[in-house]
């Protein structure tokens, strides 16, 4: 136990939550929940311009939705600018820094080497020759990055400083400050940032990188949250599946991996059906209402119980929450979506369409409308017109659901209910 270690994520509100970022708020909530630590934010809003509330509080809430939670209150350095100014005033005074105009900068003395054990790359060393006098103070009178971070993870007490490696030109330029100032200095960890599938950084062009398009899509929260963990980071064994909690019991910093990751939707979507199948009943019919009321298909008219029972038919063939509301919809609506070669092949035809008549007019007479009682019926039909069971079946599934593959078919026949059924069999007949 280290109940010294204090992490942090410093979220810029200037988009919403890019993969990576969550990544990185992952890995240091876990080092902190591992170790019984804190875990703080802090809010990088100095950029007034592309800065937006509505971003932070979109990035909050994608933070809770992946099961994260934060020690106290989030800073925020906006409201902090009088302190950065004041701090680069001291070192104004001592003789480190300078105005130019508005602005004021660093003095970088040449001929050093400024060097450290990075927690995931091990030692890395820059020579000062390289680094040019540091602004701390913009001309505008707002605070750059680099400064207002030191000033905070200062004061914050932050011991480790876990991040992305498009921070590590940054590093050796925090180190002159907290040299400058005398803080003590934290242990810095670089992660590697998460590849597209060509090898390129993650970016737009390879589809979904915020958060909040995974959480539009059907993702599940713990399914996101483990994959990004495995960017980053392998389980002793061979088990992939693990929810935070787990992986807060047996996650170490020193674990963590330098090789850069690349990003498999396809890994994702299969650990998210996996996620899928264990959801208890309740959540899960829970989690298909509310992905169909935000795709816009109204669950509503559907009974819940049915809906719940539809859902269920679907939950072994679904690897995303979205995936069920366009395989399903002929259980919300009439106007389903109709696969037009299957309905060229299995009603454009006589043989369909007597066989569809055939199939209808005994469903019509059945006493007991069940899966099995209609499966029963359909085997005999079948057997008594020396037809094979397709023969009814492929016409049956076209006409009832509008897709030539799916659940079972006698199983939907009987949630649909006969009246439906036999109405939309009809259909194709008149
Ligand atoms: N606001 C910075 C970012 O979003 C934080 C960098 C850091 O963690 O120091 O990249």
């Amino acid at each position: 136990m280290d109940d010294k270690l204090i992490v942090r994520f410093a979220p810029s509100p200037t988009g919403f939550l890019h993969l990576g970022s969550a990544r990185t708020a992952l890995f240091n909530w876990l080092a902190a929940r591992s170790r019984g630590g804190r875990f703080l934010l802090r809010i990088e809003d100095t950029d007034k311009v592309r800065s937006e509330e509505r971003f932070l509080d979109e990035i909050l809430e994608d933070l809770r939705w992946l099961g994260l939670d934060w020690d106290g209150e989030p800073i925020r350095q906006s409201a902090r600018f009088d302190l950065y100014r004041a701090k680069a005033e001291e070192l104004v005074a001592r003789g480190r820094a300078y105005r130019e105009g508005e602005a004021v900068l660093f003095r970088v003395e040449p001929g050093r080497t400024l060097a450290y054990d990075d927690l995931i790359h091990g030692r890395i060393a820059v020579e000062t020759e390289n680094i040019k006098d540091q602004v701390l103070i913009k001309s505008d009178g707002s605070p750059a990055y680099n400064f207002c971070c030191v000033v905070d993870d200062a004061e914050q007490g932050v011991t480790h400083i876990l991040r992305g490696d498009d921070h590590i030109s940054n590093t050796p330029k925090q180190i002159l400050f907290y040299e400058a100032f005398g803080f003590p200095q934290p242990h810095f960890g670089h992660m590697p940032l998460i590849l597209g599938p060509d090898g390129s950084k993650l970016s737009k062009r390879h589809g979904g990188v915020s958060v909040t398009e995974y959480k539009a899509e059907g993702f599940l929260p713990a399914a996101l949250a483990n994959y990004l963990i495995l960017l980053g980071w392998t389980p002793p064994g061979e088990r992939e599946i693990l929810s935070l909690q787990e992986t807060a019991e047996i996650f170490r910093i020193e674990d963590m991996s330098g090789v850069q990751a690349k990003f498999d939707v396809q890994k994702l979507k299969w650990m998210n059906g996996e996620y899928i199948l264990k959801l208890p009943a309740a959540e899960y019919a829970a989690r298909i209402t509310a992905q169909l009321r935000s795709d816009g298909l109204d669950p509503d008219h559907v009974p819940a119980e049915r809906l719940a029972q539809a859902a269920e038919l679907y939950r072994v063939r679904i690897k995303t929450l979205r995936e069920f509301g366009p395989l399903a919809d002929f259980f919300f609506r009439d106007d389903f979506a109709v696969d037009e070669e299957g309905q060229a092949k299995h009603l454009g035809t006589a043989e369909g369409k007597a066989a569809l008549a055939l199939f209808a007019d005994r469903l019509a007479g059945l006493d007991e409308w069940r899966h099995d009682t209609i499966e029963a019926l359909c085997r005999e039909l079948a057997q008594e017109k020396g037809l094979k069971p397709a023969a009814l079946i492929h016409p049956a599934r076209m006409a009832v659901s509008g897709k030539t593959k799916g659940a079972g078919l006698f199983e939907i026949m009987e949630l649909l209910g006969r009246e439906t059924v036999l109405r939309r069999m009809k259909e194709p007949l008149t």
